[in-house]
């Protein structure tokens, strides 16, 4: 895994930061410690009693037009649980609040040419039949797919892919 970091100025005063470590920025002015730390983010593995996972592809970048689960990073002060089904909500208008923890996934996500890195914390969840997808704009199309017919070629996420992989294996 390669990290391509390209933080230039210390936040406090402003002078060019010295690099100490891979994950470590020294400010050699004032001091400043500066770290980078690894962002947390939350996936939804949602099945439908076919047994199939529900997808949607992207609207934007990064990933535009690839697929994924529903996913997206943890808001200050939230529980990994309270983030999924907000984003479940707000990604595809459904109400979901019970989760069984699958497996978690380092990674990078690659946003204005920085390489943060990411912890992605996946969970399995039933889709709640009774209720009706309502696509945001973050999404273009979702689909349900059987284990053995997941685009994994078309994931446009390593983190997700990772997770799509270990469910076929749980098949
Ligand atoms: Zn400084």
């Amino acid at each position: 895994m390669t990290n391509n970091y390209q933080y230039k100025y210390c936040p406090s005063c402003g002078e060019v930061l010295s690099k100490k470590g891979d994950n470590y920025y020294l400010c050699l002015k004032c001091d400043f410690k500066f770290y980078i730390t690894v962002s947390t983010s939350v996936g939804a593995i949602i099945l439908n009693k076919k047994n199939q996972v529900l997808l949607d592809k992207r609207n934007h970048d990064p990933g535009i037009g690839k697929w994924g689960i529903p996913a997206g990073f943890l808001e200050k002060g939230e529980t990994a649980t309270d983030a999924l089904s907000r984003e479940i909500c707000e990604e595809l208008g459904l109400k979901v609040l019970s989760f069984e923890y699958f497996g978690t996934y380092p990674g990078l996500y690659k946003f204005q040419n920085i390489d943060y890195p990411t912890l992605h914390i996946v969970y399995k969840t039933i889709f709640p039949e009774n209720q009706n997808i309502v696509l945001s704009e973050e999404s273009r199309d979702f689909a349900f797919f059987d284990f053995d017919k997941i685009p994994l070629d078309e994931i446009g996420n390593e983190d997700h892919r990772l997770a799509l992989v270990d469910l076929c294996k749980t098949k």
